[in-house]
């Protein structure tokens, strides 16, 4: 360990260590299969105290630091990604955003849903608005105290067994006027409207339903709007930095994962014989192992660096180049450290009674989900160019083109 955790963190660590190999561990295979919530491993990290961990003490919660949080995913995910998934909505994400921005009232209401176990879904991508999310067509028209809203989302995770949901939408005032993009919060089985499509049917993370979220008329009240200091006009932008949160959060899942995956690789490595020696003498073998722990410490350092850079500027989220550079990093180095114990494994690897299976399966998603791997290259670049970058069709067409 290269990151100099304090003795309280040590703890956490420890007892999110021992929950993951003792409860979470041994239900993955049986949850992935099933492609059910599950609902036990939630109670199993309610009671554990890793919901609502960084909810401030006035609030009812823990306080912890954002880095706290990150130590439980990454346990978590080490032998159940979907576990280290619920985990990180249950503290970042859409819960951030409300803490960051929402009402005292708001904040009381996400507070309790998440220290009692919600993971509260963020509700942005639609059909025809996943990268550009801003040109999202979904929205809210003032009538009075309250927005009616009618739209689409797609690929919502958490959908069904989420009760929060933080909705992004059009908004427009009683007049019609466009007032920009805002943030809603409705809630499953309480605000009319309010009801779920299709589910999506993944490749990996099978136990979180991904969902389409449908808007029929749906009534929020003008009291569950969350803005930000900035209004609708501007606030989108700040609203869109609370994903910073999700994007360590899940930049940390998928470093769980190739943590979990090396010490699987690990050890094959010294009990599988051939050529009447173990695997792990052959240097072939030697140096992917090494590349794999660099690829670890490095993805590890950036990661707890931008969660340690929240509050930076007196910020509520970490920083946004931080977060997107750990994201890329990890995410792919993920990916690749997956596939090398995958094959250190030889045919094992391969059959459905390995965990490295689902292991390759679930880590594929982080280069996607929460800004691809390429949108959030273009936000780096900007930062460190100091511009900003054109995305608009027009950008891209021949000088001279009639636009
Ligand atoms: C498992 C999973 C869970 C998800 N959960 C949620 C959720 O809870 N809430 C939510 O709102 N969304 C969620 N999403 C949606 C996710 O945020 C989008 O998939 C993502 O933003 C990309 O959008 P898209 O899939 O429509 O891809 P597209 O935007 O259509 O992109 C297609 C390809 O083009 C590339 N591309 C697009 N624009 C550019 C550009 N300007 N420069 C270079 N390359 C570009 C992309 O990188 C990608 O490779 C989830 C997705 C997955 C897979």
């Amino acid at each position: 360990m290269t990151w100099q955790l304090t003795d309280e963190q040590l703890a956490i660590q420890a007892k999110a260590r021992a929950l993951a190999t003792e409860v979470i561990g041994p239900r993955a295979k049986a949850v992935d299969e099933a492609e059910q919530y599950p609902w036990e491993n939630v109670a199993a990290l309610q009671e554990a105290g890793f919901t609502g961990m960084t909810v401030p003490k006035e609030f009812g919660g823990p306080g912890h630091s954002f880095l706290d949080a990150v130590l439980v995913v990454e346990e978590m995910a080490k032998t159940c990604g979907v576990t280290g998934r619920i985990a990180v909505e249950a503290n970042m994400g859409a819960i951030s955003a409300v803490m960051a921005y929402g009402t005292d009232e708001q904040k009381k209401i996400a507070a309790e849903l998440v220290l009692s176990g919600d993971k509260p879904a963020i509700c942005i991508t639609e059909p025809g608005a996943g990268s550009a999310a801003s040109l999202m067509t979904t929205r809210a028209d003032r009538r009075g105290d309250t927005y009616i809203s009618n739209g689409k989302k797609h690929w919502i995770t958490g959908g069904t067994v989420s009760r929060m949901h933080l909705i992004f939408a059009r908004v427009f005032a009683e007049d019609g006027t466009e007032e920009g993009i805002g943030g809603f919060l409705a809630f499953r089985d309480e605000t009319p409207g309010l009801r779920f499509g299709d589910r999506e049917p993944t490749m990996g993370l099978r136990a979180i339903p991904e969902m389409e979220v449908i808007f029929e008329d749906m009534e929020i009240d003008a009291d569950m709007v969350v803005m930000p200091p900035s209004g609708f006009r501007h606030g989108f932008g700040d609203l869109m930095n609370a994903y910073n949160s999700q994007r360590v959060g899940a930049g940390t899942v998928s470093l769980g994962i190739a943590q979990g995956a090396y010490e699987l690789a690990l050890e094959f490595a010294h009990q599988r014989e051939q050529f009447d020696r173990p695997i792990a003498e052959f240097q072939g073998l030697q140096w992917m192992l090494a590349d794999m722990s660099v690829k670890l410490e490095a993805a590890r350092s950036l990661t707890y660096r931008a969660a340690e850079s929240r509050g930076n500027g007196g910020s509520p989220f970490p920083d946004a180049t931080l977060a997107a550079q750990a994201k890329i990093f990890t995410a792919e180095a993920a990916i690749e450290i997956v596939n090398d114990a995958l094959q250190i494994f030889g045919a094992a690897g391969y059959s459905r009674n390995n965990p490295l299976e689902r292991m390759y399966r679930d880590v594929r998603m982080f280069t996607i989900g929460g800004g691809t791997a390429q949108i959030l290259r273009t936000l780096v670049a900007s930062r460190i160019l100091d511009m900003k970058l054109p995305q608009g069709r027009g950008s891209f067409l021949p000088k001279g083109t009639a636009q």
